[in-house]
């Protein structure tokens, strides 16, 4: 299905509309209103030199970007780029070349016992999800002081980047609280 969030000239201003973002397929925000500014549009991502996407690449439904609020200036840090496509529900490019890497990294882990892996495997995919288990499994992750577990964390950490920190940094804020 196709939404026709696009063509910002036939857009009428009192109305809001979801912009299209640009994206890089690692996961790299290029442009939040390749519509409305498509002045910043690059084909090619200037942090990684990756190819950028502004479409879901399974059914083609535009990447929702910068909701513009008729009348209204709404500033701020932009938002990253979603996980998944709100039409089909497949992950986007980013999300599954987080989860392969992830994935791949507890493969090479010698140290940990079938279970521990399936166990960390699982973890990794809420993290990426951001289901109700995103919390446990950070906190999960926080937690797990044992042999191997350090390095690993810190390795999923880095495939994982902002998301882990962000649910790490929230769990211990309500640890300080709590
Ligand atoms: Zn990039
Ligand atoms: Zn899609």
């Amino acid at each position: 299905m196709f939404h026709d969030w696009g063509r910002f000239g036939d857009k009428p201003r009192d109305k809001s509309w979801y912009d299209t973002a640009q994206v890089c397929i690692n996961g790299h925000l290029i442009n939040e209103m390749s519509v409305s500014s498509p002045d910043h549009n690059r084909p090619f991502c200037p942090k990684c030199g990756c190819q950028t996407i502004t479409k879901c690449v399974d059914c083609q439904t535009d990447i929702p970007g910068f909701y513009h609020v008729s009348g209204v200036f709404v500033g701020g840090p932009p938002e990253p780029p979603p996980a998944f496509c709100g039409n089909c529900g497949h992950a986007f490019p980013w999300t599954e070349r987080r989860l392969t890497a992830a994935r791949a990294m507890t493969e090479d882990l010698d140290r940990l016992t079938e279970e521990e892996r399936r166990e960390l495997q699982e973890t990794i995919e809420d993290l990426v999800r951001d289901t109700p288990m995103t919390q446990v499994s950070a906190g999960r992750f926080q937690e797990a002081r044992r042999e191997g577990w350090n390095w690993c964390r810190e390795r999923a950490a880095g495939h994982l980047s902002g998301r882990y920190e962000r649910h790490c940094k929230e769990s211990a804020h309500r640890h300080v609280r709590s």
